[in-house]
């Protein structure tokens, strides 16, 4: 047999090899690290807890109330603002529009989630509220509306869970990629991987501007007394 024939004879076996072999597609690393899921609505062991219902010594220049293991919004008082900076993240929180209802539409449990501080998640009593759906609660506001209204009743805690990707931007500050979206309501699937169009604005129309790859999470003053408990995050 030439050189060659023996070459093409071991590539053919390799290749055959290649397709009846199961272990031939086996990855056994890098294996991925351990984390212990939190019991009964705790958080992940690898979470850093930015709420725990006690006090808001992750948060700048704190003024809501707390009481009774939740946050409350103090009117006026500015939006809560977390010390540490992020960028992609896995972010749970509960929060609760006040059980007696006043004003209609967005001046009903107004509050919101921001990721970086620019990128709102509504918080909105909308349980038999209308409002204009891009505003209404799980809405990217005034982006994306949620794709069901997965609302408990004022009074009741509800919660969201967010996957956020941040927005990529060259050296040049002409965007990369656009941030990402994907959240759960009350473990409803209400926004699915959606596209951030730009800094979340209330008029106009939302544009990006370049801004460092991490910042702080911001929970919004609206002068609606809403309450926000177990806030955890994971950085991604
Ligand atoms: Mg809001």
């Amino acid at each position: 047999m030439t050189k060659w024939a023996a070459v093409l004879i071991y590539t053919l076996a390799m290749a055959s090899s290649q397709e009846s072999d199961p272990k031939a597609t086996e990855v056994w690393s890098p294996v991925p690290p351990v984390v212990r899921p939190g019991e009964g609505g705790a958080p992940p062991s690898d979470a850093i807890v930015l709420f725990d219902g006690t006090d808001l010594s992750e948060w700048r220049e704190a003024k809501w109330k707390v009481e009774g293991g939740a946050v409350t919004v103090v009117a006026k008082t500015g939006s809560l603002i977390s010390r540490r900076e992020f960028g992609d993240v896995q972010l749970h929180i509960e929060w609760r529009t006040p059980a007696v209802v006043e004003g209609e539409g967005q001046g009903r449990g107004n509050s919101g989630i921001f990721l970086m501080e620019r990128y709102e998640v509504q918080v909105l009593d909308s349980y038999e509220n209308q409002t204009y759906v891009n505003g209404q609660a799980g809405a990217i506001y005034k982006q994306h509306a949620p794709r069901v209204n997965a609302s408990r009743g004022p009074g009741e805690w509800q919660s969201y869970d967010i996957v956020f990707e941040a927005p990529r931007f060259r050296s040049d500050g002409s965007l990369e990629s656009p941030a990402t979206f994907t959240v759960f309501h009350n473990g409803v699937l209400i926004q699915n991987h959606v596209e951030v169009r730009g800094t979340t604005t209330n008029i106009g129309t939302p544009k990006y501007e370049r801004h460092a790859p991490k910042a702080p999470l911001a929970l919004q003053d609206h002068d609606n007394p809403v309450s926000y408990r177990n806030i955890w995050i994971r950085e991604l």
